[in-house]
């Protein structure tokens, strides 16, 4: 485990993070909140581990913008900005919701105090379904419904999901945390009135390489050996091959490497009752006697 790619990887995510809490992004499309916030994390050095996430409302997870996306924030929409930054393949997870409404507000302090909860009870040995029983009672306490189904994850280099789950509620099955692995802790709220858990929707702008084997197709392979150099194994977005390649092309060449399952693609996460979601997320290293939080 390289801990200064980490800490470094960290330092720019959560620099990054900040900037994208601070600042108004109500008018500005989601095209426009991915690309900025993908050159600063280029500015600073590091390299994208993900598209930046850009989901609104009962969107979860897994919205990142199409090529000149026209979707504006709007004053009472609930935006949630989760970025990765990697350093040598060693990953920086963290996430902020900004919202401009203030009855939701509580969603995202939910959020937020369940992730500082859960980081704060982690050393090494402690077990992961504890953890998840105590991200549930903080939600719950302030009045909002964790996602059960949505859960943190160990990380690995060139591996956003290495296998492991932090989950979100009490559940059986579990794990104890370690001192040579990443982990990145991420709580989802809902309100009362949602299920708690999501549902996939139709839209899939978010892929990743799952193998390297030829497809008979050079224009197809053209690409996968441009995935394979630019991201490795992590995801990737259509917007990322243009101007190289025409969007319509990009487009074409990409279905036919889903088809043969050569790339992936994700869909969005949505709540199932279609009710608002917020989020927080944090990276971190487990030590003998609490943690280090890579993207405080
Ligand atoms: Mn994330
Ligand atoms: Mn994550």
């Amino acid at each position: 485990m390289q801990i200064q790619d980490y800490l470094n990887a960290g330092k720019i995510a959560s620099e990054v993070r900040e900037n994208a809490r601070k600042k108004y992004h109500v008018g500005s499309t989601l095209f426009e909140i991915c690309e900025s916030i993908e050159s600063e994390i280029a500015k600073k050095g590091g390299k994208c581990a993900f598209p930046v996430n850009t989901s609104l409302n009962e969107i979860a997870a897994h919205y990142t913008a199409e090529p000149n996306d026209q979707k504006t924030v709007q004053e009472t929409d609930l935006l949630k900005i989760d970025l990765g930054v990697q350093v040598n393949g060693y990953i920086a997870d963290t996430a902020v919701t900004v919202c401009y409404e203030p009855s939701f507000d509580y969603l995202i302090q939910a959020a937020e105090a369940a992730l500082k909860d859960a980081i704060s009870m982690i050393r090494v040995g402690v077990k992961s379904s504890d953890v998840g029983k105590t991200i549930e009672q903080t939600i719950k306490q302030m009045g909002g419904v964790p996602i059960a189904n949505l859960s943190g994850h160990s990380l690995e280099q060139y591996t956003i999901h290495a296998g492991k789950s932090i989950p979100n509620v009490w559940s059986i099955g579990s794990f104890s945390f370690l001192p040579t692995e990443a982990y990145a802790c991420e709580p989802f709220v809902t309100t009362r009135e949602g299920l708690g858990f999501v549902r996939e929707g139709k839209t899939r702008n978010i892929f990743s390489l799952v193998s390297r084997k030829k497809t008979k197709d050079p224009e197809c392979d053209k690409l996968v050996d441009y995935i394979w150099e630019k991201f490795n194994m992590l995801p990737f977005a259509l917007r990322w091959f243009l101007p190289q390649w025409k969007e319509k092309t990009a487009r074409s060449l990409l279905e036919k490497l889903v088809k043969h399952k050569v790339v992936r693609s994700y869909p969005v996460l949505i709540e199932a009752n279609g009710q608002r979601v917020a989020q927080a997320e944090h990276t971190f290293i487990p030590q003998e006697s609490g943690v280090t939080i890579t993207t405080l």
